[in-house]
């Protein structure tokens, strides 16, 4: 392919400036939309993800409620049950054991205790304080309370942590006798794992966790963190001032959560239901990653076709290109080499230049034709000669040339001026051409001398043919009024020589001879040697 070297480094090709800005629209218009999809989907899924931990969260807190009415109407019958039975340490059993067992599992141990702090019967006796004087500043405040109460955690005489309800114990006649306490061991298994438990953990990491009115926690996942004091987690704020909601919240430990709460207006703790960030997000990826698979083959598609395009529109310019090169190079271009376009600036581009080669090619034709045409006579030049010669000698037919000169010709110009001998100059050419074959041609060489090429000859054709044209002059009137006279060489190829050189000098070598002999007449070039 034709390439000017040194103008087309540092520039920029149009398939890829085509290319390349498709590229970059594509791209630039992937990564918006990306970015874009990413956005609202992000809005979305917070907004969702935060919906659905505060439903979770209502949810858990309507249960809770539910719960903990029943165990205190349990704890309250319960109750009055132990009035029934205060003396009787055996009796008073009965009624803690059907607790236990018949309320469905509520509490971890139900223990009746007297208003000095004497554990009057536990269930299940296994806990191994029955009898015992136990003291807790719970429990005292409780009875001091002689109402339904509610404890924050505390470790219990068992040094397990609890969580503890109780209701007062009142004789027919209204004396307080004691208190019956319902414990719930907070890092076993309790009632609350059993309506919570599934509830904590899903796939997406998200938990729910429960804080006491203190701001303590009293259920989690991770039971080590049971007791701890969470206050400076904004949510757990907002649910000791008993408000519900959702946020975006970092927690203690520094990990960002989308959380729903709600306050259990039974007892005044909180449940949080909360979904780490970091999994949203990883699923927003997963998403982002998914679309992007998506609109990629879309995407390669699209660039595959602009490149294609880009080559084809730059290919008619690079053809122009092209044949500019040729042209300045003097090399000949067919017009046929321009075809239309389908694209209208390519096609436009290559109608003018069918046209400007046109234009051009006919000039340089007159230009040809003028510098190989003699302007007095008409007839070819001496380079037009020149390069018939060579023709002929590629050939390799044989042909045979003859020179020939005007007799005298000085004389004429001398005695009829100059004019007049120009008129005999155009009225030899005329008259030669009439005596010629259509394949044969006369040549002007210079001055009055004028050379002949005859096709498909050789000396022994050429000698008749050159006599005839001798005696047609010596016979005819020229523009002075009377004939004029011919002296003729003849030499032919390839008996004369192998080069034009050689076959021009025998023939007016041989054409002196005829001068030297007398004038007018026909002599034929020697040999070569
Ligand atoms: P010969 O060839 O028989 O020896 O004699 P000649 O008089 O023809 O000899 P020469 O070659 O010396 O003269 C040629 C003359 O032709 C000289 C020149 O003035 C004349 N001549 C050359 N070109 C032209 C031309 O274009 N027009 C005219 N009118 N004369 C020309
Ligand atoms: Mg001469
Ligand atoms: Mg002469």
């Amino acid at each position: 392919m034709f390439m000017r070297k040194g103008r087309t480094t540092g520039r920029i090709s149009l398939t890829i400036l085509f290319g390349g800005l498709v590229v970059f629209a594509v791209v630039m218009t992937t990564v918006v939309q990306l970015v874009v999809g990413y956005r609202a989907e992000q809005r979305l899924l917070y907004e969702t993800t935060l919906e659905l931990n505060q439903s979770t969260a209502n949810k858990m807190a309507t249960t809770m409620d539910a719960l903990l009415r029943s165990m205190r109407s349990t704890l309250k019958y319960g109750a009055r049950q132990a009035a029934h039975h205060w003396d009787d340490d055996d009796e008073l059993r009965e009624p803690l054991d059907m607790l236990l067992h018949g309320g469905g599992g509520m509490f971890n141990s139900i223990l009746a205790v007297s208003e000095e702090g004497i554990v009057r019967s536990i269930s299940p006796p296994s806990v191994g304080i029955g009898g015992k004087r136990i003291y807790s500043e719970t429990l005292a405040e409780a009875h001091l309370l002689r109402a339904p109460y509610f404890s924050q955690p505390y470790v219990g005489a068992t040094g397990r942590l609890i969580v503890v309800m109780s209701e007062p114990i009142f004789a027919d006649d209204g004396a307080y006798l004691g208190l019956l306490a319902g414990t719930l061991y907070l890092h076993q298994a309790n009632v609350f794992n059993d309506v919570f438990g599934s509830d904590l953990l899903d796939v997406s990491g998200t938990y729910a966790y429960i804080v006491d009115s203190g701001g303590k926690l009293v259920f989690h996942p991770s039971p080590a963190r049971l007791g701890e004091d969470v206050r400076a987690n904004p949510v757990v704020r907002d649910l000791m001032e008993g408000r519900n909601g959702r946020k975006r919240v970092v927690n203690t430990l520094g990990i960002e959560y989308l959380a729903g709460y709600a306050h259990v207006e039974e007892n005044g703790w909180g449940i949080v239901a909360q979904t780490p960030l970091q999994s949203v997000e990883k699923e927003l990826r997963h998403h982002t990653w998914n679309r992007l698979m998506y609109i990629a083959p879309a995407c390669l598609l699209m660039l595959l076709v602009a490149v294609y395009l880009a080559r084809r529109l730059a290919a008619p310019i690079v053809f122009l290109s092209e044949v500019a090169g040729r042209l300045s190079r003097g090399e000949r271009v067919p017009e046929a080499m321009l075809p239309g376009h389908w694209n209208r600036e390519a096609d436009l581009l290559s109608d003018s230049m069918r046209m400007a080669i046109r234009a051009m090619q006919q000039q340089n034709d007159q230009l040809t034709s003028e510098a190989m045409t003699d302007p007095l006579t008409g007839l070819p030049n001496r380079r037009a000669m020149n390069d018939a010669l060579e023709r002929k000698l590629l050939a390799e037919e044989p042909f045979a040339l003859l020179v020939m000169d005007i007799d005298r010709f000085k004389t004429i110009n001398d005695t009829y001026g100059h004019a007049v001998g120009d008129d005999v100059l155009r009225f030899l050419a005329k008259t030669v051409q009439s005596t010629l074959r259509p394949t044969d041609f006369c040549f002007r060489f210079g001055g009055e001398e004028f050379v002949v090429l005859l096709e498909r000859s050789d000396a022994a054709t050429a000698f008749p043919a050159a006599e005839r044209i001798r005696r047609t002059f010596e016979s005819t009137d020229s523009p002075i009024g009377r004939p004029i006279t011919l002296s003729i060489g003849i030499a032919d190829y390839p008996r004369s020589g192998m080069s034009a050189e050689a076959l021009f000098e025998s023939a007016d070598e041989a054409m002196y001879r005829a001068k030297n002999e007398g004038r007018n007449r026909t002599v034929v070039g020697k040999r070569r040697t």
